[in-house]
């Protein structure tokens, strides 16, 4: 559904704003009454708007009524797809708007991780932004998984009453982010989330942000997968390994299991308590992330075997120039 030339002065998509923080606006703003007639005046998709899908349809329709932006640069910056874009496999495209689908596409083992569904935000930030533009949003930086801190102010980010236990998963639930801090549920204060942060986490944070803003690039996920292959040795895609293969496969993912540490997992996960037979549970292995080709995998899980192999980014993307072996 286009609804160019309607609603431009209020759904403008405003400085490092979510895109579908424009709806919440649009819902509070466009005097429609519930969110769902006035999110209906844009698109069909809006049903659980939570802010990590990669892809749906409600981005292309939303992108479609923006004023004057029909540029794919755009999109992109209002959305997590350049975050996710390398991880994506086969045919890589430019813009989610040239991509669109029916619902909402998430990565294998999104759910794994805390706060990935809920809407968060800097009260710094909002401050700012109600300075600035006239109104509060929600921020593109804010939203990806595992992230808890503003980039701007290095605090935490604030989710979840921790009075009324709601959980902001979705925009038409909370809208924008509440003046004051206050649930809009049961008036209480919203706190800050707190997580132990240590360096692993500050590693995570600043490699996400950087491959949202397009700062580091990362190659397609077929290049990214051959890194991985040339680490282990194992030059291509097989379907019966060597015992000396399937020896290294079980060291490396050893190592991987091995490398983070317990307080890690608590920040990241939902059940940061499973574990298989004493080894800390990962649901992500090795194998399945070198050797499928068509496998989408939550880029978190790429940036921890990343971290826990090359150590950073930098010499993962030199990795590809030799035939290193760890
Ligand atoms: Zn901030
Ligand atoms: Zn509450």
């Amino acid at each position: 559904m286009n609804a160019s030339g309607k609603f431009h002065i209020m759904i403008d998509a405003q400085p490092q704003e979510h895109l579908l923080s424009v709806l919440g606006r649009f819902g509070v703003l466009s005097g429609y009454g519930p969110f769902w007639k006035s999110a209906a005046k844009i698109s069909s998709d809006t049903t659980r708007l939570c802010p990590a899908a990669f892809n749906r349809r409600v981005y292309q329709d939303l992108f479609n009524a923006l004023p004057e932006r029909n540029n794919d640069g755009t999109i992109a910056r209002h959305t997590p797809f350049n975050y996710y874009k390398s991880f994506y496999p086969g045919e890589v495209f430019n813009s989610p708007h040239q991509a669109a689908v029916n619902g909402p596409v998430f990565p294998i083992g999104h759910d794994t991780f805390k706060y990935a569904r809920e809407w968060r935000w800097c009260s710094d930030c909002v401050e700012s932004d109600i300075e600035i533009t006239g109104f509060p949003y929600f921020r593109i930086e804010h939203q990806l998984p595992g992230i808890i801190l503003c980039p701007h102010h290095r605090k935490t980010l604030r989710s979840r009453c921790g009075q009324c236990k709601s959980e902001w998963k979705t925009i038409s639930k909370i809208l924008v982010p509440p003046a004051n801090n206050e649930c809009p549920k049961c008036k209480s204060t919203v706190n800050t989330i707190e997580e132990e942060l240590d360096d692993e986490v500050m590693w995570l944070h600043e490699v996400s942000w950087d491959l949202l803003s397009g700062k580091v690039r990362l190659p397609s996920l077929s290049k990214i997968q051959e890194r991985y292959r040339s680490y282990v040795d194992i030059p291509l895609s097989k379907e019966r390994f060597s015992i000396r293969q399937q020896k290294r496969l079980g060291e490396v993912q050893g190592a991987i299991n091995e490398y983070f540490s317990e307080t890690f997992y608590q920040y990241l996960l939902k059940k940061p308590g499973n574990f298989y037979g004493g080894r800390r549970a990962l649901s992500f292995r090795f194998i399945g992330m070198a050797f499928s080709s068509d496998k989408f995998f939550q880029p978190v899980f790429h940036l921890m075997l990343i971290r826990a192999l090359f150590k950073d980014i930098d010499s993962f993307i030199g990795a590809g120039n030799e035939h290193s072996r760890g």
